[in-house]
């Protein structure tokens, strides 16, 4: 039995080198901290992911590939900067993933949206 502190409340206590708490609820609360401060830290970034899927969603409507006019994305409060991924195709455009749609510029003016096929 080695001595050992406890990670969450500081007790000393008697255990084998792997524990790391005191007690059930020591490690269930450590944990619980854990799961907490990520959530308040991913929050805010998946809410922009999300309402990004949002608009490109309700901007395709039923269909499976839509052009339109930067403008009209720009005015919906879409935030162009956050997406989950990146799509080199053949001819060099980069497709900016978004979940299950994805979005490119097409020219200067149009953007190019279209739902990943399942
Ligand atoms: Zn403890």
């Amino acid at each position: 039995m080695n001595r050992l502190k406890c990670q969450q409340c500081g007790t000393e206590y008697k255990g084998r080198s792997d524990k790391r708490f005191c007690s059930v609820a020591c490690k269930n609360g450590w944990h619980a901290e854990h799961r907490r401060a990520t959530r308040d830290a991913v929050a805010e970034i998946d809410g922009y992911l999300h309402r990004n899927r949002e608009i490109l969603a309700t901007l395709m409507g039923g269909t499976s590939k839509v052009e339109l006019d930067r403008l009209v994305l720009t005015r919906t409060g879409f935030k162009y900067e956050y997406h989950t991924g990146t799509y080199l195709n053949k001819e060099g455009k980069i497709y900016r993933i978004v979940y299950d749609y994805a979005w490119m510029d097409f020219s200067d003016q149009k953007i190019l949206i279209v739902r990943k096929k399942n």
